[in-house]
C-alpha cells in the first residue's frame, strides 16, 4: 500500500501541550477584529506556518461588509469618590464587544440599560457582544450590581471603532491529490476557555501533526472571528471550494462531557467516517443531525455552497451552565479531554487519508490463501491484534471497485485498522488494486 500509514484507536498524545496553550491564549481579548485577534494568531504563528490576512473594513463579502475595527485598552466603572468597581483589565468579559468609547457620569438607572448580568447565575459575569449595536454596554455580576445602589457613577470605556481590517490565519498543507481536508476553528471570542480556546489549541496541534505526515489529502485550518471570518474566506475562495473533500468545525472540545458530532447538511462521507472513530474510540458520544443553528457550518453548508462538513464538540454550546460565562475559564477545560478529542480527529484525519476503494484483480470466486502464504500471514497478524481471516473474506468479497475500506469496515463490523491490514495483506497478495476516482 502506498504512503503507508497506520489507523490507531491507540490515545495518541498530541504535540503541545494543549492546556498549556489555553492558558497562554486565555487573557487575550479577541473579538471579530482586532489586537488580540493578531496577538493570538502570533502566539500560533511560532507553532506553524501561518498566513495571517488582513481584510480592509468596509470590503464587501457575499451579503455583508467587513466590519470597523474595534480595540479597547481599558474601561472601568467608579463610585463618583474614585473607588473602582469593575474593571476591563481584571476581566475582559467585562465590556460588551464592540463597545463604542464612552467617558462620562451616568445615572444608575440609565447604567441599569446598558449592565448586562445572569441573575439565575449570580456570581458569573457573561459574555455579550454588540458588534452591529453602534452601542456601549458593561457585563458584571448579579451580586455586584445589586450592592451598587449609587445614584450616579463614572464610566469609562476606552475604545475606538474604525476603518482596518478583519485578520485571520490559514494554514495549508498540500497534499499528493487537490483533494483536501478543512478544518476550521473561531477565534472571535476574548476570555472563554471552552468556546473556543480548545477548538484552537486542537486545531493547532493537529496542524504540526499533519506536517510531520505523508498525506494523500491537502490539509487546511482556518482561524477565523465566527461567521464574518467564514463569510469574508468563502467569499474569497468561492472558485477553489470543489477541492474541499470533508471539512470539520471544532468548537467546545475541551470539557469532560461526551463527545457530540454534528452531521453535515448533505450526508457527506465525512459523517460515516466521524461516526466510525468515535465508535470504535470507547468514548461515549452522540451523533446529532444537522440543523441550522451553531458554528461556522452555518455558513459553509449553505445551499450554494453546501460543503461537506460536519461539528465536532463535547458539550453542546448553550447546554452547559458554563457557556458564555466568566467560568469557562481554564479549569473548566481538562487536560485529559483535549488530549482526547486531538486522537480522536487525528485518527480521523488518518482514516479520511486512507480509505480507499479497491477491485478485485480477478473476482471470479475466492483466491486460494493458503497457496499465498496469507494464512500464515494472518497468523502473524493475529498475534498483534491485526486482520482476522474473515476480515480478509470480507476485503475479497467486498472489494467490487465500489466499497470503500470504510464501507467495508462498517458492514463487517469491525474497526478501520482491521480492514486496512487485511487489505494491505490482500494487495500484497496482488489479489486487489486500487480503484483511483476521477
Ligand atoms: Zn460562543
Amino acid at each position: 500500500m502506498s504512503g503507508r500509514k497506520d489507523f490507531s484507536n491507540s490515545e495518541e498524545v498530541p504535540p503541545i501541550d494543549l492546556h498549556g496553550l489555553v492558558r497562554e491564549l486565555f487573557p487575550i481579548n479577541r473579538s471579530l477584529t482586532g489586537a488580540g485577534v493578531r496577538e493570538t494568531l502570533a502566539i500560533l504563528a511560532r507553532h506553524v506556518q501561518l498566513e495571517v490576512r488582513e481584510v480592509p473594513s468596509g470590503t464587501a463579502v457575499l451579503d455583508w461588509q467587513v466590519p470597523l475595527e474595534w480595540n479597547i485598552r481599558g474601561a472601568t466603572v467608579r463610585t463618583l469618590d474614585g473607588r473602582c468597581l469593575v474593571d476591563f483589565a481584571r476581566n475582559n468579559l467585562h465590556v460588551v464587544g464592540y463597545s463604542k468609547p464612552i467617558h462620562r457620569e451616568v445615572s444608575r438607572a440609565e447604567l441599569a440599560q446598558h449592565v448586562h448580568t445572569l441573575p439565575q447565575q449570580p456570581e458569573l459575569i457573561p459574555y455579550r457582544t454588540g458588534y452591529f449595536a453602534d452601542d456601549w454596554g458593561f457585563c458584571i455580576t448579579d451580586n455586584l450590581w445589586q450592592k451598587m445602589q449609587d445614584e450616579t457613577y463614572r464610566i469609562d470605556i476606552d475604545s475606538d471603532l474604525s476603518p482596518g481590517s478583519l485578520t485571520y490565519g490559514e494554514f495549508f498543507l498540500p497534499g499528493e491529490l487537490s483533494d483536501e481536508v478543512l478544518i476550521t476553528a473561531h477565534i472571535c471570542h476574548p476570555s472563554l476557555a471552552n468556546d473556543n480556546l480548545s477548538g484552537i489549541a486542537v486545531a493547532v496541534a493537529l496542524a504540526m501533526r499533519q506536517a510531520q505526515r505523508q498525506r494523500r489529502l491537502g490539509f487546511r485550518v482556518l482561524f477565523i472571528p465566527a461567521t464574518i471570518g467564514a463569510i469574508t474566506w468563502l467569499a474569497h475562495n468561492e472558485n477553489h471550494l470543489d477541492r474541499i473533500l470533508h471539512g470539520l468545525v471544532l468548537t467546545c472540545v475541551g470539557d469532560a462531557g461526551r463527545f457530540h458530532y454534528k452531521q453535515s447538511r448533505s450526508g457527506a462521507p465525512i459523517d460515516g467516517a466521524m461516526a466510525h472513530v468515535l465508535r470504535h474510540s470507547g468514548h461515549p458520544h452522540e451523533i446529532m443531525a444537522f440543523n441550522p443553528y451553531g458554528y461556522d457550518e452555518r455558513q459553509f453548508c449553505s445551499p450554494a455552497f453546501d460543503l461537506p462538513m460536519g461539528c465536532l464538540m463535547r458539550s453542546v454550546h448553550g447546554t452547559f451552565p458554563e457557556y458564555h460565562t466568566s467560568a469557562d475559564n481554564p479549569d473548566f477545560v481538562k487536560p485529559e479531554a483535549l488530549d482526547q478529542s486531538y486522537a480522536v480527529v487525528a485518527s480521523l484525519l488518518d482514516l479520511l487519508d486512507a480509505n480507499r476503494t479497491y477491485v478485485r484483480t480477478d473476482g471470479r470466486g475466492e483466491p486460494q490463501l493458503g497457496r499465498r502464504g496469507l494464512y500464515r500471514a494472518i497468523a502473524g497478524q493475529k498475534e498483534a491484534g491485526g486482520a482476522t481471516q474473515m476480515d480478509l473474506l470480507w476485503v475479497l468479497n467486498l472489494a467490487d471497485g465500489k466499497s470503500s475500506l470504510l464501507e467495508m469496515a462498517d458492514r463487517a463490523e469491525i474497526s478501520f485498522h482491521r480492514i486496512q491490514s487485511a487489505a494491505r495483506l490482500a494487495l500484497e497478495a496482488n489479489l486487489i488494486r486500487e480503484v483511483i476516482r476521477d
